[in-house]
């Protein structure tokens, strides 16, 4: 069975994506914390994180780096904060929230109202600001 996000992945269901390469893509994430909350998965399909192999741990956080710098780059904040949930969604996935202080970070938190036009435009200014 195919996870939403292998769906997203392919095309099939519609994404605002920030980046893209062989093994991993980048999107928002539709429910944000904060303007430029970004999603970053392995295209693999493995639900757990920890269960990926050793060479997409390693790949993975070094494209989260490279999409970080770009959010960074547009989003005013103090750092990217970085988490892993998989409550929701059973397709391995890091949260990168661009931060100020802890309560930035708290999903608990009721979450941000962006409209369609907000989106598009957050994601081409931090997809034109990351060197893959
Ligand atoms: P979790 O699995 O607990 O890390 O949460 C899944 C995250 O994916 C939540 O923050 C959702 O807002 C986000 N999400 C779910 N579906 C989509 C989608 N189609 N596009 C972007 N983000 C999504």
């Amino acid at each position: 069975m195919s996870t939403i996000f292998s769906k997203i992945i392919n095309g099939e269901i519609p994404s605002y994506k920030i980046a893209e390469d062989d093994r991993f893509f980048a999107f928002l994430d539709i429910n944000p914390l904060a303007k430029g909350h970004t999603l970053v998965i392995p295209k693999v399909e493995v639900d757990y994180i920890f269960d990926l192999d050793d060479e997409t741990t390693k790949g993975l956080f070094v494209f989260c780096k490279k999409v970080a710098k770009g959010i960074k780059s547009v989003v005013e904040c103090k750092k990217i904060g970085i988490t892993v949930l998989g409550l929701e969604v059973a397709h391995a996935h890091v949260h990168l929230v661009p931060i100020n202080g802890i309560y930035d970070i708290d999903f608990s938190k009721p979450k941000l109202k962006l409209d369609k036009e907000e989106f598009i435009e957050l994601a081409r200014e931090i997809s034109s600001n990351i060197k893959l």
